[in-house]
């Protein structure tokens, strides 16, 4: 008998990516950190928007372009009030635009650090067979299968042993996506049919039921 559960689980990084710049404060290249404050400078009917780090050692500031010259009617409204009032919501999502951050730095430090809120939350006993949704909204560097790993409190070399095995399945369904990083969309499979101690160790930890 095949219980199904899908559960999704959103996936939230803790620290944004940090650029390596050349520091003048410091004399060689050191991390820098948004310091979550715009940087505004109108000329004539452009704007220039800057989003400003800082060296993590020395505090010296870096403005990291966001445009340039832009024409003030070519820009969404939306932007344009976030960068006005300094909006949190819109510049920590900015923090984490790697493409642009690549465009001017040549070394990019991500962290794995993440927080998971899984949902729903209530109680399905008995299922053999769950199906986990992702849910990214910003770039992860985590792997696959130490998300699931740490999640989920089992080891990577068990979780590849359930590959191997075709009880976990993957919805991008390469040989390597458990080595790859998560992004929206992906869908997990774990058919625990013959795993024991299912109910008690698998399910809480899948789900958030758990203590
Ligand atoms: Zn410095």
């Amino acid at each position: 008998m095949c219980h199904a559960r899908e559960v999704r689980w959103t996936v939230i990084p803790r620290t944004a990516p940090r650029p390596w710049i050349a520091c003048g404060g410091c004399g060689s290249a050191t991390p820098f950190q948004s310091s979550g404050k715009i940087r505004l400078n109108a000329n004539g009917r452009r704007l220039d928007a800057w989003l400003i780090y800082k060296c993590l050692a020395c505090d010296r500031t870096w403005n990291r372009p966001i445009f340039e010259r832009r024409g003030i009617r070519d820009i969404d409204p939306a932007v344009l009030a976030a960068l006005q009032s300094n909006d949190p919501d819109w510049i920590r999502a900015e923090t984490f635009n790697l493409d642009a951050l690549r465009r001017r730095s040549a070394r990019i430090e991500e962290f794995p650090d993440v927080v998971v809120t899984k949902d729903p939350p209530q109680e399905a006993p008995g299922w053999t067979r769950l199906t986990i949704e992702l849910v990214v909204p910003l770039p992860v560097s985590t792997r696959l299968d130490r998300l699931l790993a740490s999640e989920l409190k089992i080891s990577r070399a068990r979780l590849k042993a359930l590959h191997d095995a075709g009880a976990l399945t993957t919805s991008c369904g390469r040989a390597g996506a458990l080595r790859r990083r998560i992004g929206t969309g992906t869908r997990v499979t774990i058919d625990l049919a013959g795993e024991t101690g299912r109910e008690r160790s698998w399910r809480p930890l899948a789900t958030g039921d758990g203590p």
